[in-house]
């Protein structure tokens, strides 16, 4: 399997609420309409481990810091590499795959407060294995995705609330400062409508795509 035949690996990062469902939906129509092949995969991994991430999420489990990072790097690694559904397979067969978060948004720990570095350390791993292509961070005004969460949800997740959402925002910017070197990141403005974000998301990142 040539390296020239991988597929392209986008993710797409913001805090809750700030569309990318939305966006990745729209995107993958759009490339299967002209004829890309696309695998969408989000963060927790659908695993026993990801079962787990998901109950600290929604506040059913307790537990510390160190083990939610543990916990996230391992779902990490398991994502990547898993034999189902692991990032790595589908790229080696030339299919695109889209993202809805990747270890950034482990950078933004948001029912905890964990000191940065060590998020960073703990996501090492993934970062060195599979870096994506480009990570699109949709950047929107916590006060607008907290509007859209109360209007269209019917759960909300332990750490939905305008300051946790506000700190989030801050931790991912400050994030992509530290990791500028290492990293391709795409900054949009997701205080838009849906179409004119998918607009800037298309023409931007059409290139990358493999057929
Ligand atoms: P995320 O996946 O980032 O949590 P979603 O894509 O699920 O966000 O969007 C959250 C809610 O906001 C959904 O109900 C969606 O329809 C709505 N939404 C998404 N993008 C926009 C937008 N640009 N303008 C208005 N509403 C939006």
């Amino acid at each position: 399997m040539g390296e020239e035949k991988r597929g392209a690996f986008v993710a797409l990062e913001g805090i809750d609420g700030s569309g990318k469902g939305t966006q990745i939906k729209k995107l993958k129509k759009r490339l299967e309409a002209e004829g890309y092949a696309v695998y969408r995969t989000a963060e927790p991994n659908d695993s026993p481990t990801g079962d787990l991430i998901h109950q600290i999420m929604i506040g059913r489990i307790r537990t510390t810091n160190d083990v939610i990072a543990a916990l996230y790097a391992a779902d990490r690694l398991d994502h990547i590499q898993n034999d189902t559904n692991g990032i790595l397979k589908f790229l080696r067969q030339g299919i695109n795959v889209l993202t809805d978060r990747y270890y950034f948004s482990s950078y933004a720990y948001q029912s905890v407060d964990v000191p940065m570095d060590w998020v960073i350390e703990a996501n090492s791993l993934a970062a060195k294995l599979l870096r994506p292509d480009l990570t699109i961070f949709i950047d929107v005004d916590p006060h607008v995705t907290m509007e859209r969460i109360e209007k269209n949800r019917l759960t909300r997740e332990l750490f939905e609330e305008t300051d946790r959402l506000m700190a989030t925002r801050a931790r991912y910017l400050e994030a992509f400062e530290r990791m500028k070197d290492v990293e391709k990141i795409l900054i949009v403005d997701g205080n838009r409508s849906v179409e004119v974000i998918h607009e800037e998301i298309w023409k931007k990142t059409k290139s990358l795509y493999v057929k």
